[in-house]
């Protein structure tokens, strides 16, 4: 199993995960274009692709689903009040999933997991391939649960949010009730709390981790950096940072 981001930000996330031909899709926020274009740079086939996961219904994460979906009659996978806050309730190819309740799409097995996030029924994915190699995808919460961090235990490869640091969200350009929304226990984390969050899910079975989700505007890479290396035990500039624009590499499970 292997994984890349297509790109993760504010402006737009999706991720693609792939075993053989066979290819799951996590978010996709951006335009059909943009996103076929980004799916060639990383050489993935279209036609290999079983499904759309959705986390939650922000723009960032569901602008391009309909579309892409529609064009490709591929079915995609949501929790109901992301669904009905996108009005898909009666769309063909829509597949209402819920938090706790693993489901299985082609070879993975899919756990939803409940996350804290001011969205209708936000949820992240623990994905499972065949072989027991597990993946776990977190982005767009606000503080870490006893339960995401048991979900998110024994993951061999991990996509995180690193969304700010806390003193320049606070110098930042945002107004002060945007800045509350971002701090707080259903907004983004923080450098800090991705760092707490790698710190208690890592294990000796850990073999990618990356952090995305970085705010152009409220962080700064460095920083990510700086804080995640002592935790991941490598150099600053060994740590993993995506990218919006940028299609990052494969990372493999083996
Ligand atoms: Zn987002
Ligand atoms: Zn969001």
């Amino acid at each position: 199993m292997r994984y890349c981001s297509l790109g993760s930000g504010s402006r737009g996330n999706a991720t693609v995960v792939q075993q053989g031909r066979m290819s799951l899709l996590v978010d996709c926020g951006f335009s059909r274009k943009n996103l076929v274009a980004r799916l060639e740079q990383a050489q993935v086939d279209i036609q290999g692709l079983q499904g759309v996961l959705v986390t939650h219904e922000h723009g960032d994460h569901a602008k391009g689903v309909l579309t892409v979906c529609e064009s490709f009659d591929v079915p995609f996978y949501t929790s109901f009040g992301t669904a009905r806050k996108m009005g898909w309730l009666s769309h063909p190819l829509w597949h209402c999933i819920r938090g706790d309740e693993p489901l299985r799409i082609a070879g993975w097995d899919v756990m939803p997991v409940v996350v804290p996030h001011d969205a209708q029924e936000p949820l992240q994915f623990v994905i499972r391939n065949e072989r027991g190699l597990v993946l776990g995808l977190l982005s767009d919460l606000g503080s870490l649960t006893a339960h995401l961090l048991h979900h998110y235990r024994a993951c061999h490869g991990l996509q995180v949010e690193a969304n700010h640091d806390v003193p320049l969200l606070r110098a930042g350009p945002y107004p002060p009730s945007l800045q509350a929304r971002v701090a707080g226990q259903f907004g983004h984390l923080s450098n800090e709390q991705c760092a707490d969050f790698l710190l208690r899910v890592r294990w000796s079975g850990l073999q990618h981790v990356s952090a995305g989700h970085i705010s152009e505007k409220n962080n700064d890479r460095h920083l990510v950096r700086s804080c995640l290396a002592p935790v991941l035990d490598c150099r600053p500039d060994d740590v993993n940072l995506l990218e919006q624009d940028t299609v990052s590499d494969w990372y493999c499970l083996a």
